[in-house]
């Protein structure tokens, strides 16, 4: 107990807003290209660290005035502070004789780029979704909106994660609620790519996520704030900062859901 607390201490220091634990059983429902088990073979623990996108970050788009400010930001995972903040925790863990593999988030479109290695081998890239990790370590929810939702920054952070062969405790899966499917994410959207009507529904590691279908088609082309990946043109873009994002934002400060809280209204027009 006093070590998990040491890690989770550490890694805030190190720079994350968010650390949760898995245990890498609780990913046993995902197939071997998403199971982090295929990339470390004596894997038991998932940590997984949050980083905050700061609220600032979304303003220039909210006002219309300065689309950069969310670049500028430069929220994707491997922006340095996620980089090295997972970097230093590696290197602790392994200092202590326990191998640490750092993984970042990347698009699931990126697996079965190789050839397996051998017959009980899935073909590289074995990917671990971010968000499923994160709902195993009990970090938050996965809204209707298809955003990761943590009671401290609704969707405002991005993930990155460290498999080990250490066994931690692990956390409890979130048990709040923080999606009220009040569909303001899907009423925000001009081409209506998320659909209210059509519920998605996909298993997590204790549960099922329950999502309004998504035109991802559509999103790669809005033109209301989205960041496109860098790494690939398939990927689904990140859609915290374009109006759907942004409206469950308000939605969710308006509604006193969110354990950051500020002295303005994110929102203080109405749409
Ligand atoms: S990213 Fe744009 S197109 Fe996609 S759901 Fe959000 S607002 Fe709609
Ligand atoms: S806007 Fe409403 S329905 Fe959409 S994800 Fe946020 S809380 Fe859920």
């Amino acid at each position: 107990m006093k070590e998990t607390v040491q890690i989770k201490q550490l890694a805030k220091e190190y720079g994350a807003d968010l650390v949760g634990i898995a245990s890498v059983s609780s990913f046993d429902f995902l197939p071997p290209d998403s199971h982090p088990r295929f990339i470390q073979p004596h894997a038991r623990s998932v940590i997984v660290l949050g980083f905050r996108i700061p609220r600032g970050a979304l303003r220039g788009v909210e006002e219309g005035t300065a689309w950069q400010t969310m670049a500028g930001a430069s929220p994707f995972p491997t922006a340095s502070i996620c980089v090295e903040t997972t970097y230093r925790l590696a290197r602790y863990l392994e200092s202590k004789g326990w191998e640490a593999v750092p993984l970042f988030s990347h698009s699931p479109d990126l697996r079965h780029q190789g050839v397996a290695v051998s017959p009980d081998k899935p073909e590289p890239n074995v990917i671990l979704e971010m968000e499923l990790a994160a709902h195993a370590a009990g970090l938050g929810e996965i809204g209707r909106g298809r955003f990761f939702l943590t009671p401290e920054f609704g969707p405002r952070q991005l993930f990155t994660a460290i498999v080990t062969d250490k066994q931690w405790p692990p956390d409890k899966i979130f048990a709040g609620k923080i999606c009220d499917n009040c569909g303001k994410c899907a009423a925000s959207c001009p081409a209506k790519a998320l659909d209210r009507q059509k519920i998605l529904r996909f298993p997590l590691a204790k549960g099922k996520a329950e999502c309004y279908s998504l035109h991802i088609e559509s999103c790669r082309i809005c033109r209301t704030g989205i960041l496109q990946s860098p790494y690939s043109s398939k990927a689904e873009p990140l859609r915290i900062s374009a109006a759907c994002g942004r409206a469950c934002v308000a939605h969710l400060e308006d509604s006193d859901r969110l354990t950051n809280r500020f002295l303005f209204p994110f929102r203080e027009k109405k749409c």
